[in-house]
């Protein structure tokens, strides 16, 4: 390899990385299943902290009999857990996530590749829940993360420094849900009287780029 390129003096996303991320994921979704909760039952209906937790409880039992090929592997079967075991809306969300991903993913990834991998798990999740930015769902902190880590990608940073760029876009992203009216999903329901509440699905989603930064740093 080039010694001068990048890649060459940070690490790159390999099998090992894409796991302690799967599995720091499964760590913080444990930690703030009761936040989530919270936000679900103000506008929702107060199961989103423990659909995602039984989700990651299976993913991290799945991982455990796994022996990956690459980090491809490890999202794939992350996803495919979900999408069997959670029944709400972001169980399928997530599920065709984190299988975008995986398919998207070579191995080892650059950040470049990271970048268009995390494209694609968000063209997943516009593909089959039909959001919009602005509609106060998981798009909201999607997008902005996107862009981060895309920028950060593009302008040379590490894994390390588009991941934490992306986290910071993604809290953002879920904090500016706030004052949104829900147009997708239950929260849709409440028109108006979803205003003024941070969106549950938004906030798992930062949490997921958290991770993301946590383990690459
Ligand atoms: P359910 O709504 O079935 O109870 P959860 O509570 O687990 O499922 O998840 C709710 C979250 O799912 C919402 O806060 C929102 O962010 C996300 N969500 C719902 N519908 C969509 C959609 N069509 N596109 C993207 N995200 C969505
Ligand atoms: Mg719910």
């Amino acid at each position: 390899m080039d010694p001068d390129t990048p890649a060459f003096d940070s690490p790159l996303f390999d099998t090992a990385r894409a796991e302690a991320w799967i599995r720091a994921v499964a760590a913080a979704v444990d930690e703030e299943q009761s936040r989530l909760t919270e936000l679900d039952s103000a506008i929702g209906d107060g199961d989103h902290g423990s659909n995602l937790h039984r989700g990651f409880t299976a993913v991290l039992a799945a991982l455990d009999g796994l022996h990956p090929t690459g980090p491809g592997a490890v999202l794939t079967r992350t996803g495919t857990t979900l999408v069997s075991k959670v029944g709400g809306a972001s169980g399928p969300l997530y599920g065709k996530a984190f299988r975008a991903i995986g398919a998207a993913l070579p191995e080892p990834a650059t950040p470049a590749d990271v970048a268009e991998a995390l494209s694609a798990g968000l063209d997943a999740v516009r593909l089959l829940g039909k959001a919009e930015p602005g509609d106060k769902t998981i798009v909201d902190a999607w997008t902005p993360a996107l862009a981060a880590f895309r920028a950060a990608a593009a302008g040379g940073a590490t894994l390390a420094e588009a991941a934490a760029a992306a986290a910071d876009a993604a809290d953002r992203g879920a904090r500016d849900t706030v004052p949104l009216r829900a147009r997708k999903g239950r929260a849709s329901y409440l028109g108006e009287r979803s205003i003024g509440h941070q969106d549950p699905g938004a906030t798992s989603t930062a949490l997921v780029f958290r991770a993301l930064a946590d383990t690459t740093a």
